[in-house]
């Protein structure tokens, strides 16, 4: 008897997409039931991550006319991570291994296959990474690679252009589980469970209906997000900065006083007021640094729920 496969896709104002989403997830899914890849247990679940739109609508639609499709609502807005897990964790339940990706298939389908083959082969995660960024705009490819950068650069461990599409075994799934953090990056924390992992690699397709939820705002705050929820090293990098400007001005100190003693004490106006601004300056952003970490500090000691489910629509 093959293993059970969970398709967990996010969705906001995904009206657009959903219908032809939905028809080639099917024709996806019935493949791999007969190629005895996959249960016929198997299930495409959609969580509707608080939408305006009639997204809901049509993930009931869909429930009701076919029982490979699953549903979970969110009682409102969480955003795509928060989203994912509320899929993820509801899926965990009745599956073996949970593949997630976005509504807009750009992540290729087709890639599914050779997921499910490496989890024959024992791996408990499987990262699917893009293999080229033809598609993308020179901006969304110039941000997203040096995201990627200085994620590595601050010491975060995450696999390079590998968005959310992944496939976890359920044992890798209950490892996410008891990750706790209210501050979501998934991508960060997936490599810290450990277990065997492999890549596969796809390319990424256009958008073929709607425009991307991910407007440059949100995409900051994630990138700000990930490189805070992982690494203090920013905190480190003030540090050392306090330390060579102690230096500096040691030595600078040194030199005024030569200059001094050798008679020549008009003092610069100008480097005077020039180091008051720096030093305002480094003091504020290092200041900022250190609230950021306090806010984090301050939302985890919540322990906030990270979504809560409206309802589930399943057919085991
Ligand atoms: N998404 C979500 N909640 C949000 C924003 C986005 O669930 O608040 C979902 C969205 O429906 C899609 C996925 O996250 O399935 C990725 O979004 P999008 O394709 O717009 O991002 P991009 O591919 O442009 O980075
Ligand atoms: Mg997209």
């Amino acid at each position: 008897m093959a293993d059970i496969l969970y398709v967990v896709i996010p969705c906001y104002k995904e009206e657009e997409v959903l219908p032809e989403t939905a028809r080639r997830m099917k024709v996806k899914m019935k493949s791999l039931v007969e190629e005895g890849k996959i249960s016929d247990k198997s299930r495409v679940m959609f969580v509707n991550d608080g939408s305006t739109d009639r997204t809901w609508d049509i993930i009931c639609r869909l429930h009701n006319e076919d029982k490979l499709f699953s549903g979970v609502d969110l009682s409102r807005n969480r955003g795509h991570q928060n989203a994912l897990l509320a899929g993820l964790m509801t899926a965990v339940k009745y599956s073996d291994m949970v593949i997630s990706m976005d509504a807009d298939l750009q992540d290729d389908i087709n890639a599914i296959d050779s997921m499910i083959d490496k989890y024959y082969e024992g791996c408990d995660v499987v990262y699917g990474v893009r293999s080229s960024r033809d598609t993308d705009t020179f901006f969304k490819k110039f941000t997203a690679e040096s995201f990627y950068k200085l994620m590595k650069l601050m010491g975060a461990d995450i696999v390079f252009n590998h968005a959310d599409y992944r496939l976890m075994s359920k044992r890798a799934l209950e490892g996410l589980s008891q990750f706790g953090e209210v501050n979501l990056f998934l991508r960060g924390i997936v490599p810290e469970i450990g277990y065997k992992s492999d890549i596969v690699e796809y390319e990424r397709a256009e958008r073929f209906a709607g425009e991307s939820k991910y407007p440059l705002k949100k995409m900051l705050a994630f990138a700000f997000d990930g490189i805070t929820s992982f690494s203090i090293k920013p905190i480190r990098i003030i540090i050392t900065l306090g330390f060579f400007m102690c230096i500096f001005s040691i030595l600078a100190l040194i030199w005024s006083i030569i200059v001094k003693i050798m008679g020549n004490s008009e003092a610069g106006w100008t480097s005077l007021m020039a180091s008051i601004w720096l030093i305002g300056g480094i003091q504020v952003v290092s200041i900022g640094v250190i609230g950021e970490y306090i806010g984090k500090i301050y939302k985890e000691t919540k322990k906030r729920p990270r979504y809560i489910i409206k309802t589930i629509l399943n057919n085991e």
